[in-house]
């Protein structure tokens, strides 16, 4: 537990891969990044009672956010239908993947918070859809408002960061001693189980009326709660051993035996309580888990995920990741090519032959790859168009510079708030000498990493290069006057 995020974070860097990267670190003041990623680890540990161990241990100053095209589609899926269940599904939601082992999810109704040890630690897929359901029946049931209201005004993570330390600090200091005052003092005192009292602290009834709810989204849906039931009797029964440090938690956030004979007891009611996810989803379900135990833990971690079942699917392609990430692109690429044989209609197998070809500089085949993988995806996912304009940019020749350049752009239309994007399109306008809109795309890069300074001189820099009062030179500004949407 201790060591969360370590060889993970080490292993994976968006500058030499592009699947499942890390965003770039969000730099905030340390005193309050460390108060800000104290309060969102609190938050999200509260959120399913978990206790997050190494809350004291969290000094670093960046978020650990990953992204991955394969997994938010699939926790896209997960959550939908549910939310649509709770009248809640109108808004396109995004998925934050937390870079955490522990087991964590939170709903913030336009987000879903997740961490890849959730996933990775789930068997199934109804287990995650069950505690989302539960998640959204806080949600619903206005549990948390005003929590719940900072996160959905916060528009971009570095934002995030910021408002759950400094807005909390402004939200004591205007309210007085309220929840978050308390929890922003707490923190700040060194002390997160205060925080975790002030902040977090869902009352008992607050968790059987989200267990109702969850119930009827799953009913309504025709899935089993099963997974949820399973998922808070292995909380339940690993709270039992862990003594003191679970004292927070037991404070905050109690899950109590007669919650767990409740859920029984309405879980089983349900006609679908036998009911199996669909053989296709426990497979997408499986690669998952692969691809996670692969970027988190290497071979081993593989292995160890499907020891009860080596030769899944989700064992194969783990194990095709692994052996790329461990320098063996050779060994790696008949793996996922077999895999590619299998289901040659699969995008994030063909994406990660790209990630491959690009470990091996066949930058033109790579960009291929991503071409393809980008065609085959039925969602576009900005990160797939960010990886094929980036494979394109690094063969430098001028019609794929251009080509690069539309790409970029048209990834960064579907997801503003992506650094890595800007990042390429500097890189992509600087090889073609065009250095003013090489400046400008930096300066959003760093806008979007919270590096306010850095973006504004890179935003001044750029606009000597650009025609007065245009567009790009009027985009230039709002960076340097800090007036943004
Ligand atoms: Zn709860």
């Amino acid at each position: 537990m201790g060591a969360y995020g370590g060889s993970f974070l080490s292993k994976i860097d968006f500058d030499t891969n592009g699947t499942m990267m890390t965003v770039r670190p969000i730099r905030l003041r340390p005193s309050i990044a460390s108060f800000a990623r104290n309060t969102l680890l609190a938050l999200t540990a509260a959120a399913l009672g978990m206790v997050q161990t190494s809350i004291a241990h969290a000094q670093s100053s960046s978020l650990p956010i990953v992204r991955d095209a394969e997994i938010e589609a699939l926790v896209t899926d997960y959550a939908t239908p549910i939310l649509n269940a709770a009248g809640l599904g109108n808004h396109a939601i995004k998925i934050v993947l937390v870079n955490n082992s522990s087991f964590n999810a939170f709903v913030d109704g336009r987000r879903i918070f997740i961490n890849t040890g959730a996933l990775l630690q789930a068997e199934t897929p109804n287990e995650i859809i069950g505690v989302l359901a539960h998640e959204t029946g806080h949600l619903a049931g206005g549990h948390q408002f005003q929590l719940r209201e900072q996160l959905a005004n916060a528009k971009t993570m570095a934002v995030v960061a910021g408002l759950l330390g400094a807005g909390a600090i402004v939200a004591g200091a205007a309210a007085g001693a309220g929840g978050l005052s308390k929890a922003g003092a707490g923190i700040a005192m060194g002390a997160p189980e205060v925080a975790m009292r002030g902040l977090l602290n869902y009352q008992r009834t607050e968790e059987m009326a989200a267990d109702r709810s969850a119930i009827t989204y799953l009913a309504k849906t025709g899935q089993s709660a099963k997974g949820m039931l399973t998922t808070f009797e292995r909380f339940s029964n690993a709270l039992a051993l862990t003594g003191t440090r679970m004292d927070p938690y037991r404070i905050s956030h109690p899950l109590p035996r007669e919650r767990i004979a409740n859920l029984e007891t309405l879980a089983r009611a349900s006609p679908y309580f036998d009911k199996l996810d669909s053989p296709a989803l426990q497979q997408r379900h499986d690669l998952m888990r692969g691809k996670i135990a692969a970027y988190t833990g290497g071979g081993a971690s593989v292995l160890q995920t499907f020891r009860k079942d080596p030769q899944n699917i989700g064992a194969r392609y783990g194990d095709a990741i692994a052996t790329y990430l461990n320098g063996s692109v050779q060994a790696a690429l008949p793996k996922i090519d077999a895999l590619i044989k299998e289901q040659p209609k699969n995008p994030y197998f063909v994406e990660i032959r790209g990630e491959m070809l690009l470990k091996q500089n066949k930058v033109q085949d790579a960009a291929a790859a991503f071409q393809k993988a980008s065609s085959l995806d039925p969602r576009r996912s900005s990160l797939i168009r960010m990886s094929y304009g980036r494979a394109l940019m690094l063969t430098g020749t001028p019609a794929n510079l251009k080509t690069s350049i539309d790409e970029l752009k048209a990834s960064i239309g579907r997801d503003r708030e992506s650094p890595a994007g800007y990042a390429y399109l500097a890189q992509a306008y600087g090889q073609m000498g065009d250095m003013a809109r090489s400046d400008l795309a930096s300066a959003e890069e760093k806008y979007y990493s919270g590096k306010t300074q850095d973006a504004q001189i890179f935003a001044t820099r750029a606009q000597r290069g650009l025609k007065s009062g245009s567009p790009e030179w009027i985009q230039a500004q709002d960076i340097i006057s800090a007036k943004r949407k």
